[in-house]
């Protein structure tokens, strides 16, 4: 099987969302860059003008530094004993979800971001705490070795209602704040960037659509993707032989009967995904693409996500796992 990383339609789709966000961008590279690949990813990002690359853990950054990335990084989940020294000799930056975390970075004078709660309930100060934590961030900001650079939160990007509502409460705590002045304000990542176009403050953090991939994917078809400009970065090939491509679960397919797959110009179907066999329901021989560029003819990772009952997101972090 083949995995292809078209690291130049990642750098396209960050320039064309760079533009459309007209702010800064964080370019989020976690879980491999979504499969594609952290440090080609990261490079590709920066080529298409990102300012900041985004992960989840500190080896994660470390790991861009050791292959030379010298971008400003940003990591954002962290266990209950993290080695925030390691991330300050790296030069990274560090969002901040609780009070723990936050005297622990000033005492390893570190470069913050901090993250509040704004309803989705996946980390970050909980509203009843964020007057104490703009307190507490400022007196260690002017008396010890914390400095705030940004403040933020995550959104579901779940709909216009619930994201906008948090967008509210974004603009509330951002005020409240404003006393630490922070350089960074950033809300939206990928979904809400390009479904809520006031929402872009300083920065926007963006994933899967700098993969090529629209967040919601769910027609299947990526016609909002191509109606974008946005162009998939992966591409999966394999050979057929006797309606059989020899890829499975094993290479991090997903359960996906009715999945469609290019096969010599027409498309054909999945008939049943096995271990490390997938059947089809026709008897092909030849070059196969599983999933690549809709706009050219060939299957979407949507599609893919459709039949497997998932997001696209989870189509290709699992296949660029594999390789
Ligand atoms: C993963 C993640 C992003 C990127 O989300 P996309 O929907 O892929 O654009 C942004 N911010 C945070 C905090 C994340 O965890």
């Amino acid at each position: 099987m083949t995995v292809v990383v078209d690291a130049a339609a990642i750098a396209a789709n960050v320039a064309l969302l760079c533009e459309r966000a007209g702010v800064a961008m964080c370019g989020v590279v976690k879980a491999n860059g979504y499969g594609h690949g952290a440090v080609g990813s990261a490079r590709a990002m920066l080529e298409g003008g990102a300012a900041m690359l985004g992960v989840v853990d500190i080896a994660e950054a470390v790991a861009l530094r050791r292959a030379g990335i010298t971008a400003p990084v940003l990591v954002w989940i962290h266990g209950a004993d993290p080695d925030f020294e390691t991330a300050v000799q790296h030069d990274v930056e560090l969002g901040i979800s609780n009070f723990a975390h936050l005297h622990h970075a000033a005492a390893a004078n570190a470069v913050v971001h901090l993250k509040f709660d704004t309803g989705l309930g996946r980390g970050g100060f909980a509203a009843g705490d964020w007057a104490r934590a703009i307190a507490e961030a400022d007196r260690l900001q002017r008396t010890g070795g914390l400095r705030v650079r940004g403040v933020f939160t995550h959104v579901a990007g779940s709909g216009e209602e619930p994201d906008r509502a948090q967008l509210r409460a974004f603009t509330d705590v951002a005020d409240a704040a404003a006393v630490l002045d922070p350089e960074l304000r950033h809300f939206a990542a990928s979904g809400p960037l390009l479904s809520l176009p006031d929402a872009g403050f300083d920065m926007v953090r963006v994933g899967i659509a700098a993969y090529g991939l629209h967040p919601d994917g769910s027609t299947g078809d990526a016609a909002a993707a191509i109606a974008l400009g946005l162009r998939p970065a992966m591409r999966l090939t394999a050979t057929a032989s006797n309606g059989v491509v020899p890829l499975g679960f094993r290479h991090g397919l997903l359960a996906a009967s009715g999945a469609p797959i290019l096969a010599g110009g027409r498309t054909v179907r999945v008939a049943e995904v096995g271990a490390d066999r997938t059947t089809l329901d026709a008897d092909i021989d030849g070059p196969v693409v599983l999933f690549g560029d809709p706009a050219a003819g060939e299957p979407s990772a949507d599609a893919w996500a459709v039949a497997a009952g998932t997001i696209n997101y989870e189509i290709v972090t699992r296949a660029g796992g594999a390789i």
